[in-house]
């Protein structure tokens, strides 16, 4: 098969794809470090939308007139590209959501409400977004399982020996993280899948922050559902994929009930469409799911290990320039890990760096990053947290450094 040619790395370049970056804010040029919340549009994708609405806007699927057809032509194409995106071995495998979040309740609600049962085991570590341990939380609730909990070590990575003796023949679900939005670690999915496999569980990956970061092959990683958001992956918000392992899928039942999900409807009783519709009750986010696909479409010149390099380029950069910022300090020391800067600074709150960094043009996030259980584990309130998107450069990680130590400096 020939491969083919990539776009070469050109950090000026891509920042020019991505016009909202070229703005002053507090009088500064903007520095956006806080992708892992959202990241920023390429023109493509904005352009992409647009046209949608100039020029196709319709609803999808059993269109009898031309508008409808090439609506359904664009939206479906989408879909074709997410399943290339992540590999997945077919298109109806791969259900559009709102985002992770939907994603990861569909399961818990479709799956786990109709295979758990009391005394049934699901395992989420301690490292997990809200997202992957409240719909859990629920779940075990409704099915009476029990919620168990992978500890993390001192580097805020998953102690995989715990992991292990945690697994039992109750197991059921094993729901994990791909990257830590709050820490930035990554952990080992394709050995968490093979250990749940063997103990007869199946594995949900939240892909928040993986699929912006990494390379994403649910067949290589063998996970059993996968979910990311369009938003985090230079798409639009509204707007996400669930992947699902055909056999599950199929033997699931509908999340969500109404138009578009249905085969036939009768007061003596309803048939549900095939897969992957039966889970898209309603029209559909058609505009952002085509959105999404341009997205994919963009990232899909670079060489994704490249775009990696720069990133972890801008996370080596800040480690070295924060050993020199008196009070400042790093949490989350896996050495593995997305490029996700997270830390403290002595005798300063996280809400006022975070203030203190936008006055001068620079944007982080402050705050427990929608993940208290980690927080409270690691006995701080929250962290400041930038985060590095590939548009980002060197000089600005700099210029993050030199606003934090003249912070530093009027609180010494
Ligand atoms: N999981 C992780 C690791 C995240 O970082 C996020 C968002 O920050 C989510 C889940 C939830 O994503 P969304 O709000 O797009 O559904």
């Amino acid at each position: 098969m020939t491969q083919a040619i990539k776009r070469p790395f050109d950090v000026n370049a891509i920042r020019d794809d991505f016009p909202i970056l070229n703005q002053q804010v507090n009088g500064h040029p903007l520095v956006y470090f806080d992708n892992a919340a959202t990241s920023q549009k390429p023109e493509v994708v904005i352009e992409a939308m647009n046209r949608y609405y100039r020029e196709t806007n319709s609803n999808v699927h059993r269109g009898a007139h031309a508008l409808s057809d090439r609506a359904t032509g664009e939206f479906e194409a989408a879909r074709d590209q997410v399943r290339k995106f992540l590999n997945a071995p077919s298109r109806e495998e791969i259900i559009w959501v709102r985002g992770t979040t939907e994603g990861i309740n569909l399961v818990a609600q479709s799956y786990g409400r109709s295979n758990l049962k009391t005394g049934d085991e699901i395992i989420v570590s301690q490292l997990e977004h809200h997202s992957n341990i409240v719909p859990w939380q629920i779940l075990a609730q409704q099915t009476g399982a029990n919620l168990k909990v992978i500890p993390i070590n001192e580097q805020v990575e998953l102690d995989m020996a715990a992991f292990k003796s945690l697994l039992t023949e109750n197991t059921r679900i094993v729901a994990v993280n791909h990257a830590s939005n709050a820490m930035g670690t990554i952990n080992p999915i394709k050995e968490i899948t093979r250990l749940a496999h063997e103990a007869g569980a199946i594995v949900v990956v939240d892909g928040a922050q993986g699929a912006p970061h990494l390379e994403v092959d649910v067949q290589d990683l063998d996970c059993d559902f996968y979910a990311f958001s369009g938003h985090k992956v230079f798409g639009p918000t509204g707007i996400g994929a669930l992947y699902g392992r055909k056999e599950l899928l199929d033997a699931m039942p509908p999340y969500q009930s109404g138009g578009e999900m249905i085969e036939r409807v009768s007061f003596s009783g309803t048939t549900f469409n095939e897969l992957p519709f039966k889970f898209e009750a309603g029209t559909p986010a058609i505009a952002e799911s085509i959105g999404l696909g341009a997205a994919l479409n963009y990232l899909e010149q670079f060489d994704k290990a490249q775009l990696k390099a720069h990133e972890d380029q801008l996370l080596q950069t800040a480690l070295k320039l924060s050993a020199d910022v008196v009070g400042l300090k790093l949490i989350g020391k896996a050495p593995d890990k997305v490029s996700v800067f997270s830390f403290v600074v002595d005798g300063l709150h996280p809400s006022d760096m975070g203030t203190l960094l936008d006055q001068q043009g620079i944007a982080v996030r402050t705050g427990h990053h929608c993940a208290q259980p980690l927080m409270e584990y690691l006995g701080i309130p929250g962290t400041s947290r930038a985060s590095f998107a590939f548009y980002n450069t060197v000089d600005e990680v700099e210029k993050l450094f030199a606003a934090l130590q003249k912070i530093v400096k009027l609180f010494r």
